[in-house]
């Protein structure tokens, strides 16, 4: 079924009874060309890009609790290209170009909204680093202006221009960010994956991976043995869990990531604006609720609830930047587990075992990548090469030295 206005108006009119289920609720078969464990935005964007771009639709995704149950569904929805260092600047750059056509490819309303992101400058030497971030996202094609500090002043009165801590000296705006609906950017994949042939198995944990000889043979799951020639392990905050299957230790820790959201409230903040030295973000989502987050709780853990001295971190930060903040009631908070490497960049690439491929080491801009690493996957599972613009997404960089320190805060996992 094609999804579109006239089809919202005619089913309204006609009591909404023919609307089918957006994607079929299969039993696993025994085998599949390709399998990909974790049914989350990078899972089925991998298996969505597969079928799309490559042909091949005997896939199965292995979800162990329902789609979009995972960090697809638990981020603060920020989507933007503003990365400076290269291979994560191209990269980020693609995905968003995949953003912009998003609605129409998936044909789903992703309420991918182009609002954009200011983040702000609160020294000289803040202005200078933006200024040559900017740059950078210019000579790869993306947009960036800076502002001064009147500009910031113009379009975010309700910022305190007064405090000492933290004076504000202007920002950096990237028009083309903002944000997007994020649980149906998973139910838009599954839903173009599903309709292409490719079975979504919920309820359906991956135990273990069978290898023989070197060689991936397929995966032990709670509902039987599936044999396949090809896995993806896209497992989020798991992926040290699950690489551990196939006896591989990664250079990845796993943290929780806490989000809140305020009651609805009536429009006031019409963009993403960040704060880094507070290391705080909000928006304002379409219902009204105030969204923000901050830093990652500090410990490793698998626990998706955070601790109460990160609540109140957060909160201070709000409070510094926007005492106004003060007066709307916090609705709700939660947590996400997501992975961290060693330098805070990703891992696309094949494993040492043949027909074994990892996508993981995603945190804080994993949800913004869903498009471009489900297409830089696909492209590697089914060619067996690198894309070009994930060539330094690669695992063994730990070990050679070539790695992406974005934030430039050195080897440890939970500063990134
Ligand atoms: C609070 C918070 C705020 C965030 N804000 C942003 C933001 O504003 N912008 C941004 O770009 N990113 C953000 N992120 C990061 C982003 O959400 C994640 O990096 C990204 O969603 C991870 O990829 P995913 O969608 O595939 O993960 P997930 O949705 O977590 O998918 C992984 C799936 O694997 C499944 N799984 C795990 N183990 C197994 C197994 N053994 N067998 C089968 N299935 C398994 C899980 O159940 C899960 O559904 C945020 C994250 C959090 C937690």
């Amino acid at each position: 079924m094609r999804y579109s206005g006239l089809k919202v108006i005619t089913e309204g009119l006609f009591g909404n009874k023919g609307w089918g289920p957006a994607w079929r609720n299969p039993a696993p078969k025994a085998e599949y060309d390709a399998i990909i464990i974790g049914g989350g935005g990078h899972g089925l964007s991998t298996a969505y890009y597969l079928a799309k771009n490559h042909g091949l639709t005997n896939i199965a995704v292995l979800e162990k609790g329902y789609l979009g149950s995972g960090n697809i569904g638990r981020n603060t929805t920020i989507v933007r290209a503003n990365y400076y260092m290269p291979g994560n600047s191209e990269f980020y750059s693609h995905s968003l170009k995949l953003w912009e056509g998003l609605e129409a490819e998936l044909n789903y309303n992703v309420m991918h909204s182009q609002r954009g992101q200011l983040i702000l400058a609160h020294s000289d030497g803040q202005r200078d680093t933006l200024a040559r971030r900017g740059n950078a996202m210019i000579n790869q094609g993306d947009d960036a202006e800076l502002w001064t500090l009147d500009q910031v002043k113009d379009f975010a009165p309700y910022l305190d221009f007064a405090q000492t801590r933290f004076p504000i000296y202007g920002g950096l705006m990237h028009k083309r960010g903002g944000t997007a609906r994020h649980d149906a950017v998973a139910w838009g994949y599954a839903r173009g994956a599903d309709r292409r042939g490719v079975d979504l198995i919920q309820n359906c944990e991956v135990t273990g991976i069978d290898i023989e000889n070197g060689v991936v043979k397929g995966v032990q799951t709670t509902r039987g043995a599936i044999r396949a020639k090809k896995v993806g392990m896209l497992v989020a905050g798991r992926s040290s869990q699950v690489a551990a299957m196939a006896g591989m230790r990664l250079p990845i820790e796993s943290h929780v990531l806490q989000a809140f959201v305020t009651e609805g409230l009536k429009p006031i903040i019409d963009s993403v604006i960040s704060f880094g030295m507070g290391h705080f973000y909000i928006s304002q989502s379409d219902k009204g609720g105030l969204v923000f987050g901050g830093d990652l709780d500090f410990y490793a853990s698998y626990a998706a609830r955070g601790n109460l001295p990160m609540v109140e971190h957060v909160m201070e930060a709000a409070m510094t930047l926007m005492p106004m903040i003060g007066r709307a009631k916090v609705l709700r908070s939660w947590g996400g587990i997501m992975d961290m490497s060693v330098d805070g960049s990703p891992i696309i690439d094949k494993t040492h075992i043949e027909g074994l491929f990892v996508d993981a080491g995603w945190n804080y801009g994993g949800f913004k990548a869903a498009p471009a690493s489900g297409w830089c996957m696909a492209h590697l599972m089914a060619t067996g090469e690198p894309h070009e613009v994930a060539r330094r997404f690669r695992l063994d960089r730990f070990r050679t030295g070539h790695v992406m320190d974005e934030e430039a805060t050195g080897s440890q996992h939970n500063l990134h």
